[in-house]
């Protein structure tokens, strides 16, 4: 097997079931990636901390993001799939981190104004903190890259800056700096057609729906506002149907809808079930294993126990390394 080109970690916020959003902007790419790279997989549920008002649900959507992510293709022999807390290791370098970031630059952070916006009633020490212990997250495992969507670049460039400011501070070289990898879909919109596909927004259509759920869900779709009859001629640029179709349609198809649908030769009822078809199509396999793999209850907890230990062997020898580098007694 020829040698890989280097560790990649991601870490994704325990949100149960995934959507198409999530597979086409991460897990594919997680997917493609495992061949290549050495992969750690993530299932952040300290992070998640931060804004969940209740715990009730994130032992079901751990699991069920896990098991998306191996109906998706992640195989255990392949890469490391685990959950963030059961590296307590996590925790202890996130507070070693927080020593050498000054609190301005964390305050700064487009995304911790944004999430004080969201829930000004619940800024908590933990959500200043948050980029602090996604840097630990990725400079515990001495990742090379990071695969992320552009929204995540300001904190891929912050755990850089972290490892930089943490080597220099205790003379050092043993933290690793991360390099971003773009994903290849950064941006998938909601069936709103407006904003980006998110569960919360319930604008999703999610991976593993059955055939006739993502059916329902396409036909719900917002297409050219400005087409408003079946003899208008629409405008598939401004249309998220017919990027949709470039992800999961044939060239021809692409073609016909993008000249049939200016012409008014295709209406959008049998433009979006000609989509329905080309996601089901896509998606059935990813079901089929989704079922496969949920028959056997364990087995998913089982692969993330393997996957916490594999983490936590790495995990303890980057610490030893800061532990001697910072010379604690
Ligand atoms: S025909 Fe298709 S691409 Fe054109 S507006 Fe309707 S749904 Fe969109």
């Amino acid at each position: 097997m020829p040698a890989k080109k280097g560790r990649v970690f991601s870490g994704a916020r325990p949100t149960g079931r995934q959507h198409l959003g999530n597979y086409l902007g991460a897990v594919k790419n997680y997917v493609a990636m495992q061949d290549e790279y050495d992969c750690l997989y993530c299932v952040v549920d300290l992070h998640a901390l931060t804004t969940l008002e209740t715990t009730e649900d994130l032992r079901q959507n751990t699991m069920d993001m896990a098991l998306d992510w191996m109906a998706a293709g992640l195989d255990p022999k392949k890469c490391i799939i685990f959950i963030q807390s059961h590296v307590p290791e996590v925790t202890e370098l996130h507070t070693i981190l927080s020593m050498v970031t000054p609190l301005g630059k964390l305050t700064d952070l487009p995304t911790f104004k944004e999430k004080v916006r969201e829930n000004p009633h619940n800024v908590n020490y933990g959500l200043v903190g948050y980029p602090v212990l996604m840097a630990a997250d990725i400079l515990l495992y001495k990742a090379n890259f990071v695969p992320a969507g552009i929204d995540q670049a300001p904190h891929i460039e912050f755990a850089r800056e972290t490892a930089r400011s943490f080597n220099h501070h205790f003379n050092t070289d043993v933290l690793v700096e991360p390099q971003m990898k773009a994903t290849q879909f950064p941006k998938i919109i909601g069936i709103d057609g407006e904003q980006k596909m998110s569960k919360s927004l319930h604008n999703d259509i999610e991976m593993t729906a059955s055939a006739e759920e993502t059916r329902a869900r396409v036909m719900m779709m917002k297409t050219d506002p400005a087409r408003i009859r079946r003899q208008d001629p629409g405008n598939p640029d401004v249309c998220n149907v017919y990027w949709m179709h470039k992800i999961f349609s044939t060239p021809e198809q692409i073609h016909m809808v993008d000249v049939e649908c200016r012409r008014a030769g295709i209406g959008c009822v049998d433009c979006k079930k000609l989509l329905a078809e080309n996601i089901n199509k896509a998606m059935e396999p990813v079901r089929e294993k989704r079922a496969e793999l949920e028959k056997d209850k364990n087995l998913v907890w089982d692969i993330l126990k393997d996957g916490d230990s594999r983490a936590r062997a790495i995990a303890q020898a980057t610490m030893e390394e800061v532990r001697r580098a910072i010379d604690l007694p």
